[in-house]
């Protein structure tokens, strides 16, 4: 039992006590169904073991046992209480049968006082047996399978360690299925991985923890213990943690979560518990969970259906192997796990200690491609022609694991024609079939939405750079990130600020808005792709009002009864319903002035968008100062004009 018992961390003891009864509710369940399911088994046992066993003869009438005595048939029987055994000739006078065969017969219930004297004429041996013991038949007929039950039952026990399932452990089900990959057999380093210098940055300190971990902890690092890697298929989400695994010398645990979901309940936690008692005892390792989301799933909400508490114990099951991890001085095991959903992960998996360092991996851009391209071109022969970065702009949107597919299937096609090598027209032909297979599971964005999304990024990358009091922009891309966002404007805090003016706050939301501005600007139409902006730009115009006092209609009056919500958006306020409406009427004004103000800027600079808009088509990723030359050349020919 105390493997399922979860260490108590420093803020969620009441958590963590509710976990703890839901697990022991989950453990008197599963003895309940083992005993129904040990029931049906004794049934089965007496009626198909026991029974044919103690009934094994042919039985027949009393009437025909009395007439085959008088013909003589009868060769020997033994009397018992309330029946007759025997042994009769054969009435089946083939060769191959036997002689004779046994018989038992039900005897007459007030006994038959003819009965010994026919035998005596007829010269049949007879004697007469105890009445069976009922106790023994008892013990037989119970006890004998009572016993094994119990047997197989503590085999599974001990096997499983404990609190599992008995069947798990003895059909071996128990038994993880990750494969592990020696560290002289990992043959993957980050030289391996292309377009990911972000992400292989930020797993830099990973490996310096795998390889020297007291250094590490006596420097006084954080412990690392779970990383999530976040994005897309393909995008090389395994490749980099076997890259991981290969850079810092370590074995490399692969297995994905839906391993871990099975029918029976018990069984994944069992599975949990193998495979980190492998990677424990081959540390320092990494242990690689794919599709985490199979078994990470928010428990909340959700109906209570089937395997929901074999997915419970499961996720328990990791979550205390997580935190056991403490333990192992100088043995570090890290979890390095991929989703492309982490907006769907239970809270508990992301709390500090556990998955607590998330890397975004994204769809790779032109230069990235070009790396991967490289990567996977290593081992072709390419014609002299084979321009690799036309190939890069010739696959926008397209993963690592497409581009690798991309030239295996160019390499194909040259082979089919005999070809020395792999020409250009090799690869279009490639491209071609893997696009048809992307757009089938509609993975890729057609010319026109691209379009729209590098004028939704320049919008905001411009207002941010036109505004006084937004932060500058660091980076804009149109490469679907993950999370349902089709490209990103990131911008970098000149300093940390604690206090916001009214000013600064409005900008945000003008910024916040922009994307959707330079739509309408340059389009006269929108689209549904800002509806995060939305979200984001109405929560805090609404804060404005109701935590900040900003608002002069309303006053400095906190109309937010608690701490606002972020993340459930409830405002709860406590106000009059004349009050709300004036609240909402302030919200609405804020938003549409932003609107307007982003509106106006973009109109203003529409060269500026239109050449920002433009470079990101081509390139898909632009810095800071890209955005700051495409305003500063467009300004300069706006003022050269008369
Ligand atoms: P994910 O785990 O994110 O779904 P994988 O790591 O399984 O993706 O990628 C599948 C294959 O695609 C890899 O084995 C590799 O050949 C190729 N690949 C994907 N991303 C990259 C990359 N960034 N650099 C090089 N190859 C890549
Ligand atoms: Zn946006």
């Amino acid at each position: 039992m105390k493997n399922l018992i979860i260490p108590p961390g420093k803020d969620e003891d009441s958590k963590d006590k509710k976990k703890k009864e839901e697990l022991r509710e989950n453990q008197i369940r599963l003895w309940i169904s083992y005993l129904i399911f040990s029931l049906i088994g004794l049934w089965l046992f007496q009626q198909f073991i026991i029974r044919p066993m103690l009934i094994r003869e042919l039985e027949i009438p009393y009437s025909e046992f009395k007439s085959k005595i008088a013909s003589g048939q009868i060769i020997e029987v033994t009397l018992e209480q309330d029946r007759i055994i025997g042994t009769m000739k054969n009435p089946d006078t083939t060769d191959t049968a036997s002689e004779t065969i046994p018989f038992t017969t039900v005897a007459v219930p007030e006994g038959d006082p003819t009965l010994i004297e026919a035998l005596d004429a007829a010269g049949v041996k007879y004697s007469n047996s105890e009445p069976p013991s009922p106790v023994g038949t008892f013990l037989l007929a119970y006890g004998l399978p009572l016993a094994l039950i119990s047997l197989i039952w503590y085999i599974g026990y001990r096997q499983m360690g404990a609190g599992g399932m008995g069947v798990g452990g003895i059909l071996g089900v128990g038994k993880s299925k990750a494969t592990e990959v020696k560290p002289e057999n990992i043959g993957i380093t980050f030289k391996d991985v292309g377009g990911a210098d972000e992400a292989i940055g930020e797993l830099q300190e990973i490996i310096q923890f795998l390889k020297t971990p007291e250094q590490f902890a006596s420097l006084g690092g954080r412990i690392p213990k779970g990383v999530l890697l976040v994005g897309p298929p393909g995008t090389g989400k395994t490749l980099l943690a076997k890259a991981t695994a290969g850079e810092a010398g370590v074995p490399f645990f692969e297995t994905s979560g839906s391993e871990f979901v099975e029918m029976f309940v018990g069984v994944g936690a069992a599975r949990v518990r193998d495979l980190f008692e492998q990677a424990r005892q081959a540390a320092p390792a990494i242990v690689f969970i794919d599709e985490i989301d199979a078994i990470g799933q928010s428990r909340g909400g959700a109906m209570r259906i089937g395997g929901n508490d074999e997915r419970e114990q499961t996720l328990n099951q990791l979550l205390s192997e997580i935190d056991g991890f403490k333990t192992e001085q100088g043995k570090p095991v890290i979890i390095m796990a991929a989703t492309n959903r982490p907006e769907i992960l239970d809270p508990a998996l992301l709390r500090a200690g556990r998955f607590d360092r998330q890397i975004t991996v994204s769809a790779p851009d032109l230069t990235g491609r070009l790396q991967i391209l490289r990567i996977h071109s290593q081992d072709i022969k390419l014609s002299p022609d084979f321009d690799l970065d036309r190939a890069a702009r010739m696959t926008p949107g397209f993963s690592g694991a497409d581009l690798a597919n991309a030239i295996n299937e160019a390499a194909l096609l040259a082979a089919r024609r005999s070809a020395a090598a792999v020409t250009m027209q090799d690869f279009e032909a490639a491209i071609e079939r893997v696009i048809a297979g992307l757009e089938k599971k509609s993975r890729l964005m057609n010319e026109q939405e691209r379009t729209t999304v590098a004028y939704h990024e320049s919008g905001h990358a411009l207002v941010a750079e036109l505004l006084p009091n937004a932060d500058p922009v660091a980076k804009v891309s149109i490469v679907p990130r993950g999370r349902g966002a089709l490209g990103y404007t990131m911008q970098m805090p000149t300093e940390d600020r604690y206090l916001l003016t009214c000013e600064e706050l409005e900008d945000r939301i003008a910024v916040m808005l922009g994307g959707r501005a330079a739509e309408l600007v340059v389009r006269g139409t929108i689209s549904t792709g800002a509806s995060d902006d939305i979200q984001r730009a109405s929560e805090l115009a609404r804060r404005m009002v109701m935590e900040f006092g900003m608002s002069d209609k309303l006053g400095m009056v906190r109309y937010a009864t608690q701490q606002y919500q972020f993340l459930s958006g409830d405002s709860s306020a406590s106000a009059s319903p004349e009050t709300l409406k004036i609240i909402d009427e302030e919200v609405q004004r804020i938003i549409r002035e932003q609107y307007q103000r982003a509106q106006q800027l973009l109109k203003e600079h529409r060269s500026a968008l239109e050449s920002l808009t433009r470079q990101l088509l081509v390139t898909e990723t632009v810095d800071g100062a890209a955005v700051k030359q495409a305003l500063a050349e467009t300004n300069g020919r706006l003022t050269e004009q008369p």
